[in-house]
């Protein structure tokens, strides 16, 4: 498989995690409950940090959230969750960051929008406010534009530049052009401020996907700032997984883009969570990072007229889920174990043969017997009511000989 050449960035430290350069591409997410609400607010870091999420954002809105943060960082310490916590600010982060310097000192980064501080205005007041509470905390900054509050101002001055030439860009180019001006004029005023080059994040979020790919390449070409990639908006279920993929994927396999954050929404009382299995099921699917073992299963068809293969495939997954809490600790590597659950002969045995453990089921007419291949060869042949209990033994003695020890799998493979 051809190296995905990752583009050459300065790196950047948020607390213990390094974004940017040979860094592994950061998963980050953001908390929606009311920053205020400590208690609440810290189960949900929890959650986010125990699903994966390496970086976490919270709002900082009022004086009550930027109160709480400090409490919200000392309470996550307390129950051994460390994940750094990102200040998410818009129109009064200059208040909040030298009002409450508890605040300013627990983050570990400070999240500034371009279009809702001063830059560019009489001398940037309130941006520079910030930028001089962040370097006199050695604290990194991300310069997050997003289309929905882009500098109104630069905006209009760019499209009024725009008109006047013999032959003016679309208005699209222009909000692109502006969109990447904003990010890197900010940047620039911040360093002139104090900041240090590698104290320096950028973000250009939009919510569509070709505007989206078209925004990182032009800021990728134009700077060795690290990038926050994402789709901003998503949207709510398969619609946001769908879009954040095709957004974020081919940027990625180019290289470009060194933290991730997949925003989507979730249905009322729905898990927070999932924006991060699935910003880690895109790294993985590009095999630019591992996190938990990976099924294939085929999606099934007139050859399989029982729901038997779903259940199993089912199944399997569910104890992957399981297991991986202790697994992860016990057997190093064991994220990047493969399975296939196959429902019939056509494909089954085939693609079984390609995963470390790989299982082929009868489909309809063929006899009741479900084949199982280890590391491509084919280990014994199960049958009868056990077929669940005895994969799952089968699963777990792969995965203690294989990642818990010296021996290999090899000693396991008796062909029948
Ligand atoms: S492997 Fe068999 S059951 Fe599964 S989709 Fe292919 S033909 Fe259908």
């Amino acid at each position: 498989m051809p190296e995905i050449v990752r583009r050459k960035t300065v790196t950047v430290k948020v607390g213990q995690v390094r974004v940017g350069s040979d860094a592994p591409v950061v998963v980050q997410s953001m908390t929606n409950t009311d920053t205020a609400d400590v208690e609440g607010t810290i189960q949900q870091v929890a959650a986010l940090a125990t699903a994966g999420s390496e970086l976490v954002r919270v709002t900082v809105n009022n004086d009550e959230a930027a109160k709480a943060v400090p409490y919200i960082v000392e309470g996550l310490d307390k129950v051994g969750i460390h994940v750094p916590i990102i200040g998410d600010f818009h129109y009064n982060g200059h208040l909040l960051l030298t009002k409450y310097p508890a605040c300013a000192t627990a983050l570990s980064k400070y999240r500034i929008n371009p279009g809702n501080v001063s830059v560019g205005r009489k001398n940037d007041d309130n941006f520079r406010a910030m930028i001089e509470v962040a370097v006199a905390n050695q604290k990194p900054v991300r310069i997050g534009v997003n289309w929905g509050s882009l500098d109104q101002a630069l905006l209009t001055r760019m499209m009024d530049e725009n008109s006047k030439l013999a032959q003016p860009l679309d208005t699209r180019d222009v909000m692109m052009e502006a969109m990447c001006r904003s990010a890197l004029d900010s940047a620039a005023a911040a360093e002139k401020y104090g900041l240090r080059h590698d104290q320096i994040i950028i973000s250009g979020k939009v919510s569509g996907v070709r505007d989206l790919i078209d925004v990182y390449e032009m800021l990728a070409g134009r700077c060795d700032y690290p990038l926050h990639l994402g789709l901003t908006e998503a949207g709510m279920g398969m619609k946001g997984i769908v879009a954040s993929t095709a957004g974020l994927s081919p940027l990625l396999l180019r290289g470009i883009g060194d933290t991730i954050r997949v925003s989507l929404t979730p249905k009322p009382g729905g898990d927070r969570t999932e924006e991060v299995l699935t910003g880690q099921q895109i790294l993985q699917s590009l095999s630019i990072r591992s996190f938990t073992p990976q099924v294939t299963a085929c999606p099934g068809c007139g050859r399989t007229t029982s729901t038997y293969f779903q259940e199993l495939a089912e199944q399997v997954q569910a104890y992957l889920r399981e297991s991986m809490p202790v697994w992860r600790e016990q057997y190093p590597g064991v994220e990047e174990l493969k399975l296939a659950v196959m429902g019939c002969v056509v494909n089954g045995p085939g693609e079984s043969k390609h995963a470390n453990i790989g299982i082929s089921l009868p489909g309809t007419f063929e006899e009741p017997k479900a084949p199982v291949y280890v590391d491509g060869r084919l280990m014994t042949t199960l049958r009868g009511d056990t077929i669940v209990a005895d994969f799952k033994k089968i699963l777990d003695e792969y995965v203690q000989n294989r990642y818990g020890s010296a021996e290999r799998t090899e000693q396991l493979v008796e062909v029948h």
